[in-house]
């Protein structure tokens, strides 16, 4: 192929690798130990529901029963909601609605990588504000960003993801009053956290987005169901360019099978995940050499002094952390929180390690 066919934004795109993996214990990408198909209440719904429908029609456009049903969750109307296949399809539409070539996404950084990719296809110019020492959001720096550049797009990930750290509402508050434009609060990890939704704010901030999913704590990242949260009139506007039949119809009804026991699974599913996060960071900070930084989510981030050398015995051990190669997060591994007993198994690879160092 010619390289010259491919728009210019792309031509330095590294091709998406997926290494592989061939650790059994896999916790490199905050996915939940718990299948949703595990619970029978769920299970029973779901097969009633694929009993009523037919493979040969065409999905619900804007998912009505599911947005109303995620509407009914976090506490908004109907309109204000709209379903994506996966938190990563609302961030697409996001930068695809208000990106133009040239103009400028605000985002902290380490964070999830998709901000910046999905504005760079576009063209649009990515400002990185990076984190202080300690992995901590730098607020005043970013706040000052906010007024000074008046990003076409302004993106908070919160809880954020590598790092763990949440903001406080109040400050979340400062930076939708300082911009002009559209932000994207991203709380794909808020069930973890224990801290209230943005959400409630809705009627206060028009330019108000806030991405969600189920792919975390409901134990649905196969599934790809995201969800987008904004006024009426952003949501209209983020659906201009979105594929008309994005949800398949096996997602739709496994999502409403989910959401119609949501809490008996949030029940089951987030306060073990949080004992053995706080398990996790409480053994390996006491390990000389290990830095833990505090986290609200899924996931703990942990700096080593020997990065390499502990994903090999990581490896060893067969068990497939995140590792990292950018150079703020040199000798970071993010392990994700799963069972207590897959917990108990890293931290003996860390003591083990420890020992030897
Ligand atoms: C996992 C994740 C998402 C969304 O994931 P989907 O599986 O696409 O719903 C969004 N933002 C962050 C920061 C994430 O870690």
């Amino acid at each position: 192929m010619n390289n010259a066919w491919l728009r210019n934004s792309i031509r330095d795109f590294e091709p998406y690798r997926v290494p592989a993996i061939n650790e059994h214990t896999v916790i490199n990408a905050n996915e939940s130990p718990y299948n949703a198909l595990d619970f029978p209440f769920v299970k029973a719904e779901f097969l009633r529901r694929l009993e009523q429908t037919p493979t040969y029609r065409y999905p619900d456009p804007f998912a009505e029963e599911l947005r109303a049903a995620l509407a009914a969750y976090v506490g908004c109307q109907s309109q204000e909601v709209l379903v994506g296949n996966g938190g990563d399809e609302i961030i697409n539409l996001v930068m695809n609605t208000f990106l133009n070539p040239g103009d400028t996404l605000l985002v902290h950084t380490p964070t999830f990588d998709i901000y910046g990719i999905d504005a760079s296809v576009i063209g649009a110019n990515v400002v990185e504000v990076p984190n202080l020492p300690g992995f901590r959001h730098d607020r005043q720096t970013f706040l000052d960003k906010v007024k000074e550049l008046q990003p076409k797009v302004t993106v908070l990930c919160n809880p954020n993801n590598p790092t763990g750290e949440i903001l406080p509402l109040e400050y979340v508050e400062d930076i939708l009053r300082a911009s002009a434009n559209p932000v994207l609060i991203d709380e794909a990890y808020l069930e973890f956290s224990g801290q209230d939704s943005i959400i409630s704010k809705l009627q206060t901030y028009d330019n108000l987005i806030v991405l969600r999913t189920l792919s975390k704590a409901f134990g649905m990242a196969g599934l790809r169901v995201g969800y987008g949260v904004a006024n009426k009139a952003v949501i209209d506007a983020l659906s201009l360019t979105k594929l008309v039949y994005n949800m398949n119809v096996f997602s739709q009804d496994m999502a409403l099978s989910v959401m119609a026991h949501r809490d008996e699974v949030l029940q089951h599913n987030v306060p073990p995940t949080i004992a053995a996060r706080t398990y996790l960071m409480e053994q390996l900070s006491a390990i000389d050499g290990v830095t833990v930084y505090p986290s609200v989510t899924n996931f703990v981030l942990v700096h080593v002094t020997d990065g390499a050398a502990m994903i090999d015995a990581l490896q060893k051990a067969d068990i497939c952390v995140r590792f990292y190669k950018a150079a703020d997060l040199q000798n970071c591994i993010r392990i994700t929180v799963t069972t207590q007993e897959v917990m108990e198994r890293v931290v003996a690879v860390f003591q083990k390690e420890a020992a030897h160092a």
